[in-house]
């Protein structure tokens, strides 16, 4: 990494390095009352050790090559941010689209206005068919149901037909759920050429893979219409493919999508309806409006609603095209039915602006309170199927999320004018303002899976990372931030301590990969990709956060969904927006636990006591680096005093000591006494250890 290694001290290596320190007596808040302030069931310690870092200089963290080649461009800049010669192309999609339930058959017709805002000229354009996934002779990595795959019925570039055919022809070529396009005329920097497909499939008989039939009249689209891919400053094309569990990367654009359905089927989508006079009945439709300004949840569509001329316009028999437009958006996806529900509330998303923590709480209340900064609202949407269990709770979980996500952490509002919640499927998926979330009728299951949909909104909808290549960018992320949303809503037990427990179930085993293991490696079934996307990136970051302290972390990491908002970040851009901000070399923080290998397993060594003096000797017996926090607690009770022996202590060598002068008779030493670190044998943390417990209950094994 090029960032300076301004803590790099050479004179001590791998030997024994001793830490004195003078703590003062504790005048400020003691450890308990910190872990209340930070809201977060994290302290940080009272005192600290000075930074003794002695990482050997000359080996550079890997950076990828075509990272190097952006930095050295300007295109990316070392310190995180978008280079002063960053670019990113554009899409905006002008959709026409129309579904026969009784047939599943969707036709097609878009004209994509694709803008090269690169320096290149471009002879070709790649485009994902997402649809191919389903055919069934197509590469994939799930058993999913066999239709014929996506149909093109024309394409045209710049005005001028293209042969289409089911192979390989003059002009495209085809690989699975990708085909490439010879254009007639190169796209020349800074020229805009309109695409045109049309196009039809057979919407799958099941919804397993993120979008299909949920029922014979209920159907939610994703992946349903012809997408250039993305075309970026590190690797060009970016021609990943879809193989299942390996998600997306998408450019942004505008959407402008006409759906006709038969009249009776509501439509719910990415974006704003355009025309909810001509196509909701008048009675939902205030229904809707009552909804949109009520901190109540309100049921806008009942069962007694359902039908053409109760729940829509028009009559039996007759089509309804419903019309949305949504801004700068990375994807499109839609939910129709003629048996959906619809609970309404509202969210206050514009408060003063989160800080995490005691003043991230602060932040919340004034987003229920009147004093709600701007006051901008959004709307937050429960669509389901009667008897899906578990969904009359949905709406008022969006709309906790909502505030959460906006007031506390990540504290960067929510900027779309809805989020929908549709029911069906298996797990949960994410697009811009609607998610797809199967019922499960567990309350914890299901807010929790609200929440995690809806956090995908900061990672990757607005922070748009390559979810094809780097899964925990977006989903370990998430997971980190989604731990907020989950507190607020009463989850039990605590979502950090589980994700510990899950991570501490696996950590060290052969098939648990570094974190930045390409998503679509994970071929082997089990729980490997959910501990490296999702569970072992979010014990990262709480112990980095710990490690860094909580003030530090989140402004950093606040600086990076903002620079990187509407944009494309790669892992490095994360990394060194995380130690430019924090002003702080972390190569050694990333190079363990992302791109290396291990467990963090510390153990109290020694404590000697004399007088009023004590040193405590602390070993990392594992691979990881942590601090090392201590608690020491001395004759005639009073505040516990703190220590901290910095992570970067240890690539001094394993055997650490700090000695400490206490104000009595040293009584107990504890290593990690707040859990902030997933130590996998926390049995060696206490002096004088402790008799042997019983058996430590078992954690449940991660879902995804
Ligand atoms: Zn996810």
């Amino acid at each position: 990494m090029s960032f300076p290694r301004r803590f790099v001290r050479p004179g001590c290596l791998r030997h024994l390095c001793s830490l004195t320190l003078a703590l003062a007596p504790l005048t400020g808040p003691g450890p308990a009352a910190a872990q209340r302030e930070s809201g977060a069931g994290e302290a940080a310690p009272s005192s600290v050790a000075a930074d003794s870092s002695c990482r050997i200089s000359g080996t550079p963290m890997y950076v990828p090559a075509s990272y190097l080649g952006a930095v050295a461009r300007g295109t990316r800049d070392a310190s995180g941010e978008p280079g002063r010669g960053y670019w990113q192309q554009r899409t905006d999609y002008h959709i026409e689209v129309e579904i026969d339930p009784a047939t599943r058959l969707l036709t097609g017709r878009e004209t994509i206005r694709y803008a090269n805002n690169s320096p290149d000229t471009l002879p070709i354009l790649a485009v994902r068919l997402y649809q191919n996934i389903f055919r069934e002779d197509a590469k994939r990595l799930e058993v999913l149901p066999a239709t014929e795959g996506i149909l093109l019925d024309s394409l045209a570039v710049g005005g001028e037909a293209l042969e289409v055919s089911d192979s390989d022809s003059s002009q495209t070529i085809r690989d699975g759920t990708l085909m490439a396009l010879r254009l007639p005329q190169p796209i020349l920097p800074g020229e805009t050429r309109d695409v045109r497909f049309v196009w039809r499939f057979t919407i799958p008989p099941d919804a397993s893979l993120r979008m299909g039939t949920v029922d014979s009249t209920s159907f939610f689209l994703a992946q349903w219409y012809p997408q250039i891919a993305v075309y970026d400053d590190l690797e060009g094309w970016a021609v990943g493919e879809y193989l299942g569990p390996g998600e997306f990367y998408n450019e942004y654009g505008d959407f402008d999508v006409s759906i006709t359905v038969p009249a009776g089927f509501g439509v719910w989508g990415t974006g704003a309806l355009q025309n909810p006079e001509a196509t909701w009945s008048q009675e939902v439709g205030e229904r809707a409006r009552k909804a949109a300004a009520s901190r109540e949840v309100v049921h806008v569509l009942e069962e007694d609603d359902f039908g053409p001329g109760k729940a829509t316009r028009g009559r039996r028999g007759e089509r309804l095209t419903w019309r949305f437009r949504a801004e700068n958006v990375r994807d499109f996806a839609f939910a129709t039915g003629d048996h959906y529900l619809w609970d309404m509330t509202s969210a206050v998303l514009d408060s003063t602006p989160g800080v995490a923590g005691g003043g991230g709480e602060g932040g919340r209340r004034e987003a229920h309170g009147r004093k709600a900064g701007a006051g901008r609202t959004a709307t937050a949407s429960a669509v389901y199927r009667p008897g899906a269990e578990g969904f009359g709770d949905v709406a008022e979980f969006a709309r906790i999320s909502l505030e959460t996500f906006s007031g506390t952490y990540p504290g960067v509002p929510y900027p779309y004018p809805h989020m929908t919640v549709v029911e069906g499927g298996s797990g949960g998926m994410e697009y811009p303002m609607i998610v797809l979330d199967a019922a499960t009728g567990d309350r914890n299951r299901t807010l929790e899976v609200t929440a995690h949909e809806i956090g995908h909104t900061w990672f990757p909808m607005l922070v748009g990372s390559n979810e094809t290549v780097h899964g925990w960018q977006d989903e370990g992320l998430n997971t980190f931030i989604t731990f907020w949303a989950q507190e607020a809503m009463g989850y039990e037990p605590s979502p950090r301590g589980e994700n510990l427990m899950q991570y501490a179930f696996i950590a060290g085993h052969e098939l648990e990969v570094p974190i930045l293991t390409p998503a679509n490696m994970f071929s082997i079934t089990g729980p490997w990709y959910g501990i490296a996307a999702y569970v072992k990136p979010a014990v990262a970051l709480m112990t980095l956060r710990s490690a860094l302290t909580p003030e530090v972390f989140d402004r950093a990491f606040r600086e990076y969904v903002r620079r990187w908002t509407n944009r494309h970040p790669s892992p490095w851009d994360f990394f060194n927006t995380m130690e430019h901000v924090a002003g702080r070399d972390l190569d050694w923080f990333w190079e363990d636990w992302f791109l290396g290998r291990g467990v963090l397993d510390q153990a109290l060594a020694d404590v000697q006591s004399e007088g009023d003096s004590v040193e405590v000797v602390v070993l990392n017996e594992g691979q990881l680096a942590a601090p090392a926090d201590l608690e020491i607690r001395t004759a005639g009770g009073g505040e516990p005093m703190r220590a901290r022996i910095p992570a970067t202590a240890w690539s001094c060598g394993s055997r650490q000591a700090i000695t400490v002068h206490a104000r009595g008779k040293v009584e107990s030493v504890t290593l990690n006494p707040d859990l902030s670190y997933p130590d996998v044998d926390p049995s060696d943390n206490r002096w004088p250890a402790e008799s042997p417990a019983g058996e430590a209950p078992q954690p449940t094994p991660p879902g995804n």
